[in-house]
């Protein structure tokens, strides 16, 4: 392997140089403390940034085993690292200056949620961290000089600041294992004990605003309701009390502006782990969780919708409906297929981004527009079926209908932010209503409904260029990505919660598609099944585009590759 020295050399050569002249410094050298590789060399000082991977060896980075023993700690051991090193990265970032993106060093800066990324890799061989760097330019002639103060002077600090286990980073580390300990233990105990979700007391679930992932200062912390609460012996907080959302159809009613979707956000994104000082870190929910929501405009491929929608005014067969333009409650609908095919265990709805059409209809619309000119069957006649036939759970936020109160199994409401369980209260009601409690409406419809599909990606998309290059991926933030000539609009994925998740999908629907997974030789399930298990076999390596790694993917769930693929347009 090159050396220090080597490296130094090859600097000194072409200092001065037209910028092309840093490719010649691909390779590996030995730095002493880690060994450097630049991978990819960017082509001008304005062009995406080079990329280069740091090699801590475990001797020297100094993590005890324990700390990566199981993927929950490694997850969260590899994020404390990739946090540490963007804060190190932060202070010594255009230092160096010159045209361009000359001087940058960074990786990635991870949100509130601790996903596996590609930036961090902690095994046996020690620390690996994948970062970017803009190589220094005047103009557009090499700096060399500069770059030795980035390769020798800037980065090992940063190393040794956040990927060396001194005694503060061992502390760090403590705290992240023990809370992943914690919380894969909640999740163990969801299964065991029949639950959806828990929520801890404490916790804290409203953010800043809007637009800000911080907790909401002041805010009223989460309290279980007496009767819905549920204890767990957790490895390190030991007992921790909360909320329990049982198995079945849960209902979340209350007053406008009371907190009713700001708990059901929570549970949404309590499919994630989140790290200490969230607010949400005991937040859990089963991992297949997805929220279900109208979409209208979206595109649908042959999809089943006939459990909710039949006699389309056009004459469609909604046994395999497909549009461009999905309207409010079709889309909700494909929505709904689309989330048992991806094998969502609960569903996750609320009225503020639901289809009113799609959800409910009253008698005294029943008794002017007959049911035979009404294709929809709304979702509350099919809830419970869904349930009892599927094993699907449902969690609605409802405020202004009591149409689901004779399905429902629980009904909470929020009440100035604080939980109340009115389930004995409501089934009280529906009987001096007439209302039958917990009534199936209508025959099941699940039975005749096909399961998979055999989606195709079309080849056309996927074509590599005269030069043999293979097709264009960008990722634009949490919206879109395409992948050469087709593209996916994921803005209303609303469980996609980091734009390198957003990435990681256009990487996966790249390789379905230059691999031809999706050929209609398999079903879509099967697909998905077979990028994870690559995945699962070769890590980031799956995903390569160009034979290297580059820092910048966070691993999405495979429902969200199911939703991406779900909303392809080629
Ligand atoms: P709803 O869906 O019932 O209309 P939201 O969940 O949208 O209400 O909440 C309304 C407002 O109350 C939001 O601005 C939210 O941030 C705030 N909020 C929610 N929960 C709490 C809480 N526990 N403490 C303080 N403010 C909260
Ligand atoms: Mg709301």
């Amino acid at each position: 392997m090159r050396t220090q020295c080597d490296l130094e050399r090859q600097l000194v050569a072409i200092d001065g140089r037209g910028y092309p002249a840093y490719k010649s410094l691909r390779g590996v050298y030995d730095l002493g403390a880690f060994e450097l590789s630049i991978d990819h060399v960017q082509g001008d000082p304005f062009a995406t940034p080079s990329l280069v991977s740091v090699q801590v060896p475990a001797a020297r980075a100094g993590f005890a085993r324990e700390f990566y023993a199981t993927s929950e700690r490694c997850v969260a051991l590899e994020d404390l690292l990739v946090r540490r090193f963007t804060a190190a990265a932060r202070r010594v970032s255009f230092r160096v200056r010159g045209s361009g993106k000359s001087g940058l060093i960074a990786t990635s800066s991870p949100g509130p949620e601790v996903l596996p990324r590609s930036a961090c890799e902690v095994g046996d061989e020690g620390v690996l961290l994948r970062l970017e760097m803009g190589f220094p330019a005047h103009g557009r002639t090499v700096d060399a000089r500069a770059l030795a103060t980035m390769l020798f002077d800037l980065l090992p600090a940063c190393v040794e600041r956040a990927l060396v286990c001194d005694d503060a980073c061992r502390c760090a580390a403590c705290e992240a294992i023990e809370l992943a300990d914690d919380q894969a233990a909640v999740r163990a105990a969801l299964a065991r004990l029949g639950l959806v979700a828990f929520v801890a007391d404490g916790s804290i679930l409203p953010r800043e605003s809007g637009v800000s992932a911080r907790p909401l200062r002041g805010a009223e912390p989460f309290t279980s309701p007496e009767s819905l609460s549920v204890e767990l012996d957790l490895p390190h907080r030991g007992r921790m009390r909360g909320l329990g959302v049982r198995r079945g159809i849960t209902l979340i009613v209350g007053g406008g502006y009371h907190g009713k979707s700001t708990l059901l956000k929570a549970l949404q994104e309590g499919v994630y782990n989140h790290v200490a000082g969230d607010g949400r870190e005991l937040v859990i929910t089963d991992a297949t969780a997805m929220k279900l929501r109208a979409e209208d405009g979206r595109a649908v491929r042959d999809v089943d919708i006939s459990p909710f929608i039949s006699n389309l005014p056009d004459g469609r067969d909604t046994h395999a409906f497909s549009t461009e333009d999905a309207s409010g409650s079709t889309s909700q609908a494909a929505a709904t297929i689309e989330a048992i095919e991806a094998r969502a265990q609960t569903l996750l709805i609320d009225e503020d981004t639901s289809a009113t059409n799609f959800m409910v209809r009253d008698a005294l619309m029943e008794a002017v527009v007959a049911a035979d000119r009404e294709p929809i069957t709304p979702f509350v006649e099919r809830a419970r079926a869904l349930w009892e036939e599927r094993g699907v759970s449902s969690v609605i936020v409802v405020g202004s209908s009591g149409a689901f109160f004779p399905v429902a199994d629980c009904v909470v409401q929020m009440d100035c932010y604080r939980a109340f369980d009115i389930t004995e209260r409501v089934r009280k009601v529906c009987k001096e209503h007439g209302v039958e409690a917990f009534g199936t409406k209508g025959a099941s419809a699940w039975s005749e409904s096909r399961s998979g599909r055999f989606l195709t990606l079309s080849a056309k998309a996927f074509r590599r260029d005269e030069r043999g290059r293979g097709p264009k991926v960008h990722a634009h933030r949490l919206d879109s990505f395409s992948v050469g000539s087709g593209e996916a609009d994921v803005r209303l994925v609303e469980q996609l919660v980091d734009s390198e998740q957003v990435a990681a999908l256009a990487q996966m629907v790249r390789l379905l598609g230059e691999e031809r997974l999706l050929d209609g030789s398999r079903s879509l399930a099967n697909a998905v099944d077979e990028v994870y298990r690559r995945f699962e076999h070769d890590g980031w390596w799956a995903l390569a585009a160009r034979g290297d790694v580059a820092c910048g993917f966070a691993l999405p769930r495979p429902q969200e590759l199911f939703c991406a693929l779900n909303r392809w347009r080629a």
